[in-house]
């Protein structure tokens, strides 16, 4: 199936001959250029610092790469440049530096640059291509059928929140960008479905309930006070392939929020190795981990699955550390516990990006 992309906005002038190398590189990786694509599957929205303009896609599944053209990187390139990636509603944000190089950014605050030279474009389109065609499965389905004696929790919930709450005093979830005040609440909404989150927030943990079933925490929600059994902490009870949607048992008279948008991930792992009783995902880092190759988005049955093939090769999938190109780690274990015992002290903060 071909692929379609077109291009939007109003370029800068050094982005006229970097938008027609990367639409040449994309032609040539597959990709279809249609201008009046209606729901392309990928738009390279060309905007500038001073005119952060979002374009506003029709479809969930239509990935927006925002591009700008700056003449140097500030200090603080995350925070300087997340906001033009969320004000402009993209999926990733590419910022050139003419005769230099080109900076991506990534929602879970990935930052990468790829220098100018021989397959400047080609390399480009490597990157993107792995972020823009994957399947995001980020659609709940809530049924009101939770067990009565559960809708306060039991002590696998207990046993979560005792875990976010030390999370939160290694200080490893880093503070959520505030995207709230970034954008007009219109613009927040949108953000919200797109993204499939409450608001963002990095890190989630999981612990398994029964054969099928696992506990696991809310999206954007604080890890540190994990308590309302619908809201805060959510028992996911299955995957629906036809749908592409992760299935929650919920109490019935609760407004439930939407799970991590890393369940589909969690779910291939309980379903796989029945040892694992408890899995943890922190953005930070550890020497000598086995690493995914190609950086997939949050949320992407891509990155579900790439995840679940190096549990599958470690030494003991029951207890693993795997590490995500670019974005973090995801721990598995025979109970919280057991893996905050084996992982204090040695994380790295910082996640390498490559
Ligand atoms: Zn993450």
């Amino acid at each position: 199936m071909s692929r379609t992309f077109r291009v939007w906005g109003a370029p800068t002038p050094g982005l006229v001959p970097f938008l027609t190398g990367l639409t040449e590189a994309l032609k040539k990786s597959g990709y279809t250029y249609d201008p009046d694509a209606q729901a392309p599957d990928l738009v390279l929205n060309a905007c500038s610092l001073d005119d952060p303009r979002p374009y506003r896609r029709r479809a969930q599944a239509t990935f927006v790469l925002s591009i700008l053209e700056a003449r140097e990187m500030p200090g603080e390139p995350v925070q300087a440049m997340y906001p033009y990636l969320v004000r402009t509603l993209a999926n990733m944000l590419l910022v050139y530096i003419p005769g230099k190089e080109a900076h991506f950014f990534t929602l879970d605050l990935g930052h990468y640059s790829e220098p100018e030279g021989e397959k400047f474009f080609d390399r480009l389109v490597e990157r993107i291509q792995p972020m823009a065609s994957a399947t995001l499965v980020i659609k709940n389905r809530f049924e009101p059928d939770l067990e009565p004696e559960l809708w306060d929790g039991d002590d696998l919930t207990r046993a979560l929140s005792e875990a976010g709450k030390i999370l939160e005093s290694w200080d490893l979830l880093p503070a959520p960008f505030p995207i709230d005040r970034i954008l007009p609440p219109e613009d927040f909404r949108h953000v919200q479905r797109l993204y499939g989150i409450g608001g963002l927030s990095y890190g989630n943990l999981s612990v398994r309930k029964d054969a099928k079933r696992f506990w696991m925490s809310a999206s954007g929600v604080d890890k540190a006070n994990l308590r309302v059994i619908g809201r805060d902490i959510l028992l996911v009870k299955d995957y629906d392939p036809s749908q592409q949607c992760i299935v929650l048992s919920v109490p019935p008279h609760i407004e439930p929020r939407r799970v991590s948008v890393d369940a589909i991930e969690h779910w291939m792992i309980y379903r796989e190795h029945p040892e694992v009783r408890a899995i943890i995902h922190v953005h930070a880092w550890m020497d000598g981990v086995l690493a995914t190759q190609a950086h997939y988005p949050c949320g992407s049955y891509e990155l579900a699955r790439s995840v679940a093939e190096l549990v599958r090769k470690s030494p003991d999938p029951a207890c693993a550390v795997i590490g995500l190109k670019n974005h973090g780690l995801t721990i598995t274990g025979r109970s919280l516990e057991e893996i905050l015992d084996r992982i204090a002290g040695k994380l790295i903060r910082q996640v390498p990006m490559t």
